[in-house]
């Protein structure tokens, strides 16, 4: 019978390291392997080659390199790409780059699917699968950087996890995702440059205050009052909203960052002033930044983006009261790769 190779990527350098060692090789052969493995991302050991062909065999005989590949890559009128993402076991997420003028930002998953239940969004209707491995998030960054460089020119600047999934409902892998993107032996990129968005796990973000991580949060509010978050977000239940703004200011006391919120307003749901104050009220404890976003119709037409009347009245309020307000028009409508609209289609 054949016994199961073990991924090798699901090794820290350390325990890499180890292996050699228990060989009796020495260590800093773990070292050399790791830097094929994450910052030359080779897919095969037959490509190392400053290791020496018996301990590729080795190698070989004991792992396998997963690896995620694009099968589809779809391009919007906007220049916006939208990547189906095949993992080792067949699944598939989607990942999207978004260009602007001067930058590059991937939006990535953590998630094969999700276990939120927001009436508003495509991914939850996918339920949530399982969760996305470390390499699975890295490879995905990975195969936008390279993309950047192909279509832009440029390296990849920037990375938010707004794709499928609740990235802190896969924290950890999220995390060692995120250590090796900046790490030198990785990508070496700035943490401040990463944004992890949210619908609110208070535990969870108590956690990353705790750890005092660089990178952002976002969170995905869309409404201050319980009653109405919880008819969206039906999750809202579980985690009320004094819980996640208590939680927000200990994010807030520890990290002195800057709290994003992330909003839609839908006709007939939010789309009141009372219900603007309401989010004044919730955001004021610490500088804060709301994102209006605009609303992507995933069906049936039983949520409708607001008139831009009320997005100027939320505007108003929210910059009368010290609020920073970024009006967000949708990016890569046309290939269903806009917020909310991932639901492996294809
Ligand atoms: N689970 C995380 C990551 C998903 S991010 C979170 O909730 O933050 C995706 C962002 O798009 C979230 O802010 C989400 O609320 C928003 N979104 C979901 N469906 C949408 C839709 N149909 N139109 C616009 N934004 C949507």
């Amino acid at each position: 019978m054949e016994i199961k190779k073990k991924d090798i990527r699901a090794l820290s350098k350390e325990q890499l390291r180890d292996f050699f060692v228990e060989q009796g090789e020495k260590a800093f052969r773990g070292n050399q392997v790791y830097e094929w493995l994450w910052q030359k991302s080779a897919h095969s050991f037959d490509g190392m080659t400053n290791v020496s062909k018996e301990t590729r065999k080795m190698l070989e005989d004991n792992f396998v390199i997963n690896h995620i590949q694009v099968d589809q890559m779809q391009r919007s009128s906007d220049g916006t790409i939208k990547n189906a993402v095949r993992l080792h076991d067949g699944l598939v997420v989607e990942s999207v780059l978004i260009p602007t003028d001067t930058r590059t930002t991937a939006c990535v998953s953590s998630q094969v699917g999700c276990s939120l239940d927001c009436k508003f969004c495509a991914t939850a209707r996918l339920k949530r699968m399982r969760n996305l491995n470390p390499d699975e998030i890295y490879d995905q960054v990975v195969a936008i950087d390279n993309e950047s460089r192909l279509y832009f020119n440029r390296p990849l600047s920037n990375i938010v996890f707004m794709g499928m999934g609740e990235p802190l409902m896969n924290y950890n892998n999220v995390l060692k995702a995120i250590e090796k993107i900046t790490s030198p032996e990785g990508l070496g990129m700035s943490p401040k440059r990463i944004i992890v968005s949210t619908s609110g796990v208070p535990k969870i973000i108590k956690k990353m205050a705790d750890e005092e991580v660089k990178f952002g949060l976002a969170v995905s509010l869309h409404s201050a009052i319980d009653e109405v978050r919880t008819s969206i977000m039906p999750f809202n239940a579980t985690f009320p909203l004094k819980d996640l703004r208590e939680a927000l200011e200990y994010w807030y006391s520890k990290t002195k960052n800057r709290i994003t919120y992330e909003y839609v307003i839908w006709e007939g749901i939010n789309d009141t002033p009372e219900a603007a104050n309401a989010l004044v009220k919730f955001c004021k404890f610490a500088p804060s930044k709301v994102n209006l976003i605009e609303y992507n119709p995933i069906d049936d037409g039983e949520f409708q983006q607001a008139s831009n009347d009320s997005v100027d009245m939320y505007k108003k309020i929210l910059e009368r009261n010290g609020i920073t307000v970024t009006v967000r028009r949708s990016r890569g409508k046309d290939i269903d790769a806009a917020c909310g609209q991932l639901a492996n289609k294809k």
